[in-house]
């Protein structure tokens, strides 16, 4: 049944070839989470060539032929404008992850005591400083800010920072809740340049709570760096105490879910998540079957996985500018074991990027042979969540 998840714990696979939700499905199933099969974002649709009503399609011929009978969703991911809204309202999604990104103001981490001043006049500074600073919000405010001291300039930074954000977010949700009954609203900032710190991530929740928001979940950047299909980038300890913080800042409202953006290959991560976030979980993942795909190639068909590789390496330049990566194509490794290719961090992130050229240009190859080789997809795709299902569940909880 394709509905809204509400709170329950979720788990997104994206699939950008409309071929992997059997595998998809085989991992899943008898696990907690409830499953979103079709997740594409605008930037994604693009890409692939691919509609948001194909995508649909493709993930519920799959759960009608693998009579999945529980509740799935659909998400319609990182939408920046309203245009972005009406092609996934019609299609039936039930998941809309609104980005406002573009708006958030990242001069604001760096910005002196002058100029936030300057620019906290743009806001309802008299309301907003006197809702948190002097009133009810108060010690509430204080457990999340670093030092009580700093407290008033990083509460002017959160306002530089997120208001006119979280003003977008209120017009993207206003405009879906006149069209939609229920649905699940995420709000994500995960792709903008700078963290958002658990004092942040407060003040963006009690201000969309406030403005009448009702979402489900949300995406804070979190420190470190979250790359596509490779592990975490930084310093999982300090990475520890700061899942910790943000947990209980989301337990603090209780209505609402962490989610997890780039979810992919985390693996050292996951046990953190699970230890702290518990059941108020969301992980986004889809680059990481498009590389499953490619690891079936690498076997079955070596010819056409040279092909995309080299196309890949060509179009790696450009294709990064909108993503988050550091591989280097001076570090690649040589192609004289191909399904190893797979395994190695700047071929993974490579392949990863550059899917829009590789699916433009070899696109029906691509799937016809997947389809050839279906059950090895499906296995290694299988094998593959299984991984990321396992260390998501809380392992304390489960006993
Ligand atoms: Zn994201």
């Amino acid at each position: 049944m394709l509905t809204h998840l509400s709170l329950r714990p979720s788990f997104g696979f994206g699939d950008r070839l409309g071929l992997a939700t059997p595998g998809h499905i085989a991992a899943v199933r008898g696990t907690k989470f409830a499953p979103i099969f079709a997740q594409q974002s605008v930037r994604e649709n693009v890409r692939t060539g691919r509609t948001p009503q194909q995508v649909i399609d493709d993930a519920r011929r799959a759960v009608e032929t693998a009579k999945w009978d529980l509740p799935w969703g659909a998400d319609a991911d990182h939408l920046k404008i309203l245009d972005d809204l009406p092609p996934f309202v019609e299609a039936g999604y039930t998941f809309f992850t609104v980005d406002p990104g573009d708006h958030v103001d990242n001069s604001a981490d760096l910005d002196s005591h002058e100029i936030l001043q300057q620019k906290v006049a743009n806001f309802n500074w008299d309301e907003l400083s006197a809702l948190y600073l002097n009133h009810n919000e108060e010690q509430v405010w204080g457990q999340f800010a670093k030092s009580p001291k700093g407290e008033t300039e990083s509460f002017m930074r959160a306002v530089v920072k997120y208001g006119k954000a979280i003003q977008h977010t209120c017009s993207m949700f206003g405009y879906l809740s006149q069209v939609k009954d229920q649905f699940d609203f995420e709000v994500s900032v995960d792709e903008t340049d700078s963290p958002t710190t658990p004092l942040e991530h407060f003040f963006i929740a009690n201000e969309l709570r406030r403005l009448g928001v009702r979402f489900t979940s949300l995406a804070p950047r979190f420190i470190g760096r979250f790359e596509k299909g490779v592990d975490y980038i930084g310093d999982l300890n300090a990475l520890d105490i700061e899942l910790e913080k943000h947990a209980a800042v989301t337990a603090y409202f209780g209505t609402y879910k962490l989610s997890l953006h780039s979810g992919s290959d985390k693996f050292g991560v996951y046990p953190l998540v699970a230890k702290h976030w518990g059941e108020h979980i969301h992980v986004k993942t889809a680059g990481t079957s498009y590389l499953e795909a490619l690891r079936v190639l690498a076997s079955h068909e070596p010819d056409l996985f040279l092909k995309i590789y080299s196309l890949g390496r060509e179009c790696y330049e450009v294709d990064k500018l909108t993503y988050h990566v550091s591989a280097s194509l001076e570090l690649l490794p040589g192609t004289n074991d191909l399904p190893s290719l797979l395994n190695d961090f700047h071929a993974r992130e490579m392949l990863h990027v550059t899917f829009g050229s590789a699916i433009a240009k070899f696109g029906l190859e691509l799937k016809s042979a997947l389809i050839k080789h279906e059950d090895a997809y499906y296995e290694g795709l299988r094998v593959h969540f299984e991984k990321h299902l396992d260390l998501l569940q809380d392992k304390n909880e489960s006993g």
